[in-house]
This record gives C-alpha cells, sequence and structure tokens, in this order.
C-alpha cells in the first residue's frame, strides 16, 4: 500500500516568517520544506537575466517552455533551486528579484506552468509548503492550513535585520514601501490572490519573538494532526 503522506499549507504575506519558522517546523517533525516563492523567484529571475519587463505578460509566457526548474536538497538539507540546472539559489534572493517575482507570479500561465510541480512535491513526500495559495489553490485538501501574517512594520524590520546580516543591507523606509508593494499586489491580483483559506487558522507574530512564533505553530500543527 503507498505510503499515507501528509501536507501542510502555509500561506501569508511576505516577510511574516513563513519560510524559517516551516523550515524550523520540518526539522521537528521530519518533513520536506517546499519554498514556492523560490519557484516564483527561479521564473522572476530568468526573465531578469533575459532583460524582460516582468509585467509584460506575453513576453513572459514566451519564456516559460524555455524554463526547466528543479528542486533539490543539498546535504545542508537546505533547499536549491535549479534553473536550467544552474543551481541559482543565491541569485534568487538578490533585493531586486523579489518584484520581478511579484510581477511574473501574477500572469496565470506561469501560475499554470507551476502548479503541477508543486502538487507532486506533496504526492510523493509528507511536506510543508509555503506560498500564497498553497491552502486556497494548490493544497485544497492539506492537513492543515495555517496563514501567517504579522503588521507590516514588523515584517519589514525582519528584512531590514535579515539582509543586513547577509551583508546585503537596504534603507528600512524603502522595505517597507516593498512589502505593501508586494502585499498589494499579491493581494489584488486576479490569478490565486492571497487570501486566508476558509478552514485556515490565523495566526498573528506581530510582536513575537522567533522561539515564541514555532512553539505556537508546533502547537497549532500538533492539535490539528
Ligand atoms: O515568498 P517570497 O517572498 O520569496 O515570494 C516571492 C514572490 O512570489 C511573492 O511576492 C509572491 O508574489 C510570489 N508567490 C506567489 N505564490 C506563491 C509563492 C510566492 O505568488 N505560492
Amino acid at each position: 500500500m503507498a505510503e499515507k503522506h501528509y501536507s501542510i499549507a502555509i500561506d501569508g504575506p511576505s516577510g511574516a516568517g513563513k519560510s524559517t519558522l516551516a523550515q524550523a517546523v520540518a526539522r521537528e517533525l521530519g518533513l520536506v520544506y517546499v519554498d514556492t516563492g523560490a519557484i516564483y523567484r527561479s521564473v522572476g529571475y530568468y526573465a531578469y537575466q533575459k532583460g524582460v519587463d516582468p509585467r509584460d505578460q506575453q513576453a513572459v509566457a514566451a519564456l516559460l517552455p524555455e524554463i526547466h526548474i528543479e528542486i533539490t536538497y543539498g546535504e545542508d538539507g537546505l533547499q536549491h533551486m535549479l534553473l536550467n540546472g544552474t543551481d541559482v539559489t543565491r541569485e534568487i534572493r538578490l533585493p531586486e528579484i523579489s518584484m520581478y517575482a511579484s510581477h511574473v507570479s501574477a500572469i496565470p500561465a506561469v501560475r499554470a506552468f507551476l502548479l503541477d510541480m508543486q502538487r507532486e512535491m506533496a504526492r510523493s513526500h509528507s511536506v510543508i509548503m509555503d506560498g500564497r495559495d498553497i491552502g486556497t489553490v494548490v493544497l485544497p485538501d492539506a492537513d492543515v492550513k495555517i496563514f501567517l501574517t504579522a503588521a507590516p512594520e514588523d515584517r519589514a524590520r525582519r528584512r531590514f535585520l535579515e539582509l543586513e546580516q547577509r551583508g546585503t543591507p537596504q534603507e528600512y523606509d524603502q522595505l517597507l514601501a516593498e512589502i505593501k508593494q508586494r502585499d498589494y499586489n499579491d493581494a489584488h491580483r486576479a490569478s490565486s490572490p492571497l487570501r486566508q483559506a476558509e478552514d485556515a487558522l490565523l495566526l498573528d507574530t506581530t510582536g513575537n519573538t522567533f522561539e515564541q512564533s514555532l512553539a505556537l505553530l508546533l502547537k497549532t500543527i500538533r492539535e490539528k494532526l
């Protein structure tokens, strides 16, 4: 008999702490962590490399047949993105790629192109998957659905610290403006907008430390499973 896989969907706006928290939950519960933002970032990065305007739906759609994306897991256990065979895990985190990802992700052809790949990950593994439409579109039957959010100022502050640590600092005000712009783009696009699934539990991490948020998340997941 096929092994039963279970899935946890974590959705929410940029910078709510989804990826760090989901990674920690994956380690704790022995799940595969899938960061779907990295997949959209890989498409955004390809458009960037090709000099294509990420808002030009037709031009971006025309690139899709040239794009082959793979998710692999390194010896460090971390998710790596392969774009046409090249590891682009670092490049897709460049600040300018965030807005490319945000724009290309609004294109229905891009979302359709990436849907199967995300579902296949959940068919073949027990996963904790984070994104914007995991509980609503990608895995509507997920065993646990969480909508993770925090005030924009909190999220901008976290991004500020993260970028500073990574050695690529950016102005706080600019980060806050970008976060608000991406929130707006994600929530107002016609195709799979960011919204809380009806059966998702809302977790607001404003003012929490990482440990507090992790404890809350694990408690919520354990209660549901
Ligand atoms: O999560 P992250 O900020 O890396 O995602 C980059 C962009 O990809 C987001 O701004 C969002 O527009 C898009 N995205 C999406 N659906 C997902 C994951 C990410 O539209 N499931």
